[in-house]
């Protein structure tokens, strides 16, 4: 992509109304834009980095037998009258009626959806298990929406949902989207904390938030310090395989929201206790039969008798994670992406556009980069190399390829790590060789 030719109206100056660095950043970039409270427009360069965040998110789920499917964001009020939470859900729930004057709703989430899906579908012990998702926009009318695209009203959500015949295949299930998190949120350079989460009226154990640790983070935590210094997930996971003691040896240490905190458990740990603040970038929750029983989701068993599915429901906050890793990892200058997620992962400057060696060999490093299969920004603009410095650091790609009269008539450009600051001198086939390795 050519910059002269891109979309991308980055500012200068700090917008007024974006409080964390992520909103700024995402403002600033040209990223996003708000199109009335809590809603924004994704715009090219934003648009990108929600794509690459969709598509790890996608990937993994795939490899955990998780299966896309794609459900509408208008639902019908009556499902959510039969789980009884239509009601129950409040004025976060954007309802709305068409010309029948029929209630619908904008989904602020998918339970009764899916469980209206699997309960006319599927009849027999012999469909289970199985996991299913989607990727899809929802709309909660949130009493704050803040901080950009970290808290809006309509986000996009990866939610899945499992469908088991007892609570021993439920936690299979639960398992493998845990692990599958770990992994996702690890690829995203990531380290996304299970943390144990309040399961509300129905109890039990089995719900974790995974969240980030961040200053900005709307969230208190605690947790153990040597989650920080952990040994994230290997290369392969073999979800057929027993994930409980991968599962364990992230449990087995104490992290807890504000409302699972444990004063014994944080005593015993003494100064190994970190108390923090996170941003929930996911979240896994067993619920057993809660909506199953509600809604009358049966399967028959091998003696022919009426089984409830037994259930839970998995979140990850796609359009949350882009402002997430924004606050994970920046600087004073700009974002600094991690290159699974970066919109482009070099950013071609040319110093002195108009200049006929200039000129020339960026327009062969462009069609090489382009031909080689790596995505490139092209920075062809006239005008002031500070301003293309500024630009480039502020949208954040990992590497900088910086050409320059004086540099090409020793025959040497420059490729700048956006992350480390490292520079290094080289020929223009050297950097060619290093960004397409
Ligand atoms: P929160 O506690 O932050 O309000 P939640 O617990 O209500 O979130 P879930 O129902 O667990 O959210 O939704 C799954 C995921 O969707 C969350 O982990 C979060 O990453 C994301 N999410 C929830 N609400 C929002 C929002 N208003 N804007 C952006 N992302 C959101
Ligand atoms: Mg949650």
């Amino acid at each position: 992509m050519r910059l002269s030719s891109f979309f991308m109206p980055t500012m200068k100056e700090t917008p007024a109304e974006a409080q964390i660095v992520s909103h700024r950043f995402m403002l600033r970039a040209g990223m996003v834009r708000q199109s009335s409270a809590g809603i924004y427009s994704w715009l090219p360069l934003g648009f990108r980095v929600l794509k690459k965040i969709e598509q790890i998110v996608r990937e993994e789920q795939d490899a955990a037998g998780c299966q896309e499917l794609l459900m509408p964001t208008i639902q019908p009020a009556e499902i959510w009258r039969e789980s009884g939470r239509y009601d129950d859900y409040g004025q976060e729930m954007l309802r709305i009626s068409d010309r029948h004057d029929r209630d619908m709703l904008y989904g602020p989430t998918n339970e009764e959806q899916i469980t209206q899906i699997f309960r006319d579908n599927a009849k027999s012990y012999r469909d289970l298990p199985k996991l299913l998702y989607h990727i899809q926009w929802k709309f909660r009318d949130e009493i704050r929406p803040r901080f950009g695209v970290m808290r809006g009203r309509e986000f996009l959500m990866k939610d899945s949902y499992s469908f088991d015949l007892d609570y021993a295949a439920a936690r299979r299930s639960y398992n493998k989207m845990f692990v599958a998190y770990l992994r996702t949120f690890s690829r995203m350079g990531l380290k996304a904390i299970p943390m144990q989460a309040d399961t509300g009226p129905i109890g039990g154990d089995l719900s974790h938030e995974f969240i980030i640790l961040a200053e900005t983070g709307e969230s208190e935590i605690a947790c153990d310090k040597a989650f920080l210094d952990m040994d994230w997930l290997g290369e392969e996971t073999d979800y057929e395989s027993d994930l409980q003691p991968t599962v364990d040896s992230f449990t087995a240490k104490y992290a807890a929201t504000d409302e699972k905190r444990d004063a014994d458990q944080e005593k015993a740990l003494g100064d190994r206790l970190a108390v923090a603040r996170g941003i929930e970038v996911g979240h896994i929750f067993y619920f057993g039969t809660k909506y199953s029983k509600a809604m009358n989701a049966v399967v028959t068993g091998p003696e022919g008798e009426e089984i409830p599915l037994e259930m839970g429901s998995y979140g990850i906050g796609v359009s949350r994670l882009v402002a997430g890793i924004i606050e994970a990892s920046h600087d004073e200058n700009g974002i600094i992406w991690p290159e699974s997620v970066a919109p482009f992962k070099v950013g071609l400057i040319n110093l002195k556009s108009g200049d006929e060696a200039c000129d020339k060999a960026c327009d062969g490093l462009y069609g090489d980069l382009l031909k080689a299969g790596v995505e490139v920004l092209y920075d062809d603009r006239s005008g002031r190399a500070g301003v293309k410095f500024a630009d480039m650091d502020l949208i954040g790609l990992p590497w900088q390829l910086v050409v320059g009269p004086r540099g090409l008539k020793d025959g040497i450009v420059e490729l700048k790590n956006r992350a480390t600051g490292e520079r290094q001198e080289l020929s223009p086939e050297a950097a060619m060789a290093k960004l397409t390795a």
